[in-house]
């Protein structure tokens, strides 16, 4: 088994975390992988249904103190939380480079990204502020105030381990929500890490409940069929959500959907070329191309086509993939093979389209799930990489000839989550940034996400907002209450 040598060993967790206790599963324990080596990362509890359901009883007897707590002391404990991460950020870096795969940079990235979230969290939960309405009678008022939402459970995704369990669980607890957190089965570690941080912070039993397993749809089925949880907050594939959100309707619950993308760049022919080529190496190949918000269509101006290619293939070839510890290396593994396949594939289909191969285009021989730095000319919309999301480095270019035809190439998608645009004239960025049916847009700049903005989509891509005041209200119930009969009896 691969050993970290973490200098805070309180991080490294195995066990699922309910009612302030770590425990066993009772169906044994499940493997955790690296995706660099191949190797065995650590076996984590494989929890049973009725495991699942006592993290729910906790979560449920939980809730109703802690949203009877101040909004200072919880936000005094999302900050003490929030301290804690970032004093421990290089060994919560390393696990998350250990079961996940990326350049230790971006892990390092990724936990202050994912401390941001606690932070600012920390400072809107004493910013939960009602309204007082006039009514049309003189003798009534009407205020508005907001409620927690009560139990919520949160399923997340493998791809930015710790970032995609902060800003769902530091909003919920700012609004005074208990939480019920079953992360990804790859990357179980950093969830338990943060917890365990959660758990110095001395935040009381029940009040974030972590449970672990590999049997995603046995424990879907005990969170969505709970009657006591109120919430499902989600990040994950298109498929499993929309099973999630059926699986919501009969006990009415409310959902955010963090789903898939397939996001467009759109390079102009007054873009400066180079900045879109940074841009575009920022965004594609992030995370080794598995991010919902990747660059997943580059839509390039005829008359900037040609050169545009020769900068992306010279920038990309200079790519160095490798184990995520090294710190030369620029491009991580895939998850698992199975990634690796699906991206294979994509790219087979395109090649037998007609798509031009620039560069990379294979698996990696070894044992890791590692698959080179890839760019595809000539790709049209019948294809795979045009279609899909890609979750891989590969990078497939469209020729347009007017914004007209890119807008249109850009929104031929279900999906509607991220979507870029580079150029020079205002104007012209501007028409396009509005005519693009995504819930969120670049505009000459591809790192878009902060704690401070509501990131989320449209269309298939989902609905709920994480980040920001949205993130927030997400986890709050309006309540109106009438006053009547205000009529002083003195003077
Ligand atoms: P990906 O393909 O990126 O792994 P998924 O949507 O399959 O995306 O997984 C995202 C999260 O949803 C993970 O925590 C996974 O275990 C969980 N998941 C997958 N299928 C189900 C399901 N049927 N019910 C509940 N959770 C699920």
């Amino acid at each position: 088994m691969t050993s970290l040598n973490l200098q805070h060993a309180s991080l490294w967790q195995t066990r699922a975390h309910i009612r302030g206790r770590w425990l066993d599963g009772d169906n044994g324990f499940f493997d955790v992988t690296d995706p660099a080596g191949g190797g065995l990362v650590a076996r984590v509890a494989e929890l049973s249904p009725a495991q699942v359901r006592s993290a729910v009883d906790a979560a449920a007897e939980a809730q109703p103190a802690w949203a009877a707590l101040s909004a200072d002391a919880r936000a005094d404990f999302l900050q003490a939380w929030y301290a804690k991460v970032k004093e421990h950020r290089e060994d919560l870096a390393r696990l998350m480079t250990l079961e996940q795969g990326k350049p230790l940079g971006e892990a390092r990235a990724e936990i202050d990204y994912a401390a941001s979230y606690i932070r600012w969290y920390a400072e809107e939960a004493r910013r939960i502020v009602g309204e007082l309405i006039s009514l049309p009678q003189n003798d009534r008022a009407g205020l508005v105030s907001y409620t927690p939402v009560g139990v919520v459970a949160a399923i997340t995704p493998w791809n930015f381990p710790s970032a995609m369990i902060t800003r769902k669980v530091a909003p919920a607890l700012a609004a005074g929500c208990s939480v019920v957190l079953k992360p990804a089965a790859e990357t179980p570690l950093s969830a338990l890490a943060l917890m365990a941080l959660a758990e110095e912070c001395g935040i009381a039993p029940g009040v974030i409940n972590v449970v672990t397993g590999t049997d995603a749809p046995a424990i879907g089925e005990v969170l969505t069929g709970d009657p006591r949880v109120r919430k499902l907050s989600f990040t994950g594939s298109t498929r499993v959500g929309k099973a999630l959100m059926r699986a919501c309707t009969d006990t009415m619950k409310r959902t955010s959907m963090e789903l898939g993308g397939n996001a467009p760049l759109i390079v102009l022919d007054d873009a400066d070329l180079d900045l879109a080529v940074a841009g575009t190496l920022a965004s594609k190949f992030r995370n080794a191309g598995q991010t919902c918000i990747c660059a997943n269509r580059l839509l390039v101006h005829e008359a900037v086509y040609e050169r545009f290619l020769d900068k992306l293939v010279a920038a990309v070839s200079g790519m160095t993939p490798g184990s995520g510890f090294d710190e030369q290396t620029t491009l991580g593994p895939l998850i698992h093979r199975r990634a690796l396949e699906s991206v294979q594939a994509k790219v087979q289909d395109a090649l037998a389209q007609g798509a031009r191969l620039l560069t990379g285009g294979q698996a990696i021989e070894g044992q890791g799930c590692f698959f080179q730095p890839t760019v595809l000319a000539d790709v049209n919309v019948s294809m795979q990489v045009f279609r899909e999301e890609i979750f891989g480095p590969v990078a497939p270019v469209t020729r347009f000839a007017c914004d007209r035809e890119a807008v249109a190439l850009a929104n031929d998608t279900p999906f509607g989550l991220a979507a870029y645009v580079f150029g020079k004239d205002t104007g012209r960025l501007w028409q396009i940034s509005q005519s693009l049916a995504y819930g969120m847009v670049g505009v000459n700049e591809t790192a878009i996400s902060s704690a401070q903005i509501p990131f989320g989509g449209v269309k298939e891509s989902g609905h709920g907002r994480e980040g920001a005041r949205q993130g927030l209200m997400d986890y709050l119930d309006t309540r109106y209450t009438c006053l009547g009969n205000l009529i002083g009896q003195g003077a």
